[in-house]
């Protein structure tokens, strides 16, 4: 398998409040101490300073669940690139298929929530994946090389090494319906080939390609294993310290 960083991120979604973040995060701490691939927990914005704080000495970096593409400004309701690097963010979630199915997120806007990220240091896990009907009507690697391209436009070679890109069907994700492992490094694979369309293959080589869509402590270890899946985007069973802590390990 190529030797590329294998990130495990979770992504908690609307759930937790500071004080659970605290207790969670505690409880995580050792049992992921010995991780071989970078651990992400991506947070909603009132826990991360609790986040921050709680992983402080732990080899858990924070992310956030969203950033919007303006520096300030009339955004009611958003929040600044400026806002997470201050609190210590490092990574943050663009484009996950809740965003876009439920508040109207568009591959510009997640484009451009992309563009700015980069541009104020944080790492952008940029989430790509079709619906059910999409596959079924064959349009998976169509749509899939189509996400990635509009996500990273404007985006430069040097800007890709800080990239990491998240194939999630709609269809897998909080469904308890994972992907088959062949499934996701296929689907991994696609994306692979549009960023190697649009960079070269060097550089798509060495972006980090996860898998997300009910991942759990059972096959984590068989999807990990795929050559094009270097790690995974986790929302259910990130909820649970056990649980994260036997993703990390297979990952
Ligand atoms: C996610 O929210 O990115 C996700 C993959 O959720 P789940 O693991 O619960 O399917």
């Amino acid at each position: 398998k190529a030797k590329r960083k294998a990130i495990i991120a979770g992504n908690w979604k609307m759930n937790n409040t500071p004080a659970q973040t605290t207790a969670l995060i505690n409880e995580m701490k050792p049992l992921v101490a010995d991780a071989d691939c970078e651990v992400v927990l991506c947070v909603p914005f009132v826990d991360i300073p609790a986040a921050v704080e709680a992983a402080k000495g732990s080899n858990i970096k924070i992310g956030a669940e969203n950033v919007h593409f303006k520096d300030s400004g009339a955004f009611t309701g958003e929040v600044s690139a400026d806002m997470l690097n201050e609190l210590g963010v490092e990574y943050v979630v663009i484009g996950h298929s809740e965003r876009r199915t439920y508040f109207g997120e568009t591959d510009q806007t997640v484009n451009l929530r992309t563009l700015k990220a980069l541009e104020k240091g944080l790492k952008p896990i940029v989430c790509v994946g079709e619906t059910l009907e999409q596959r079924e009507l064959g349009y998976t690697e169509t749509l899939l090389k189509f996400q990635t391209k509009m996500a990273l436009t404007n985006v430069t070679a040097e800007q890709l090494k800080n990239v990491v890109i998240a194939y999630e069907p709609v269809w897998a994700i909080g469904t308890g319906v994972t992907a088959t492992a062949d499934q996701a490094d296929e689907g991994n694979g696609f994306v692979r080939a549009a960023i190697a369309e649009a960079y070269g293959d060097d550089a798509a080589q060495g972006v980090t390609i996860q898998y997300g869509g009910s991942m759990n402590a059972g096959n984590a270890d068989e999807l990990t294993s795929k050559e094009n899946v270097d790690g995974g985007l986790i929302g259910g069973a990130s909820l649970k310290a056990h649980d994260f802590s036997v993703i990390v390990k297979a990952a």
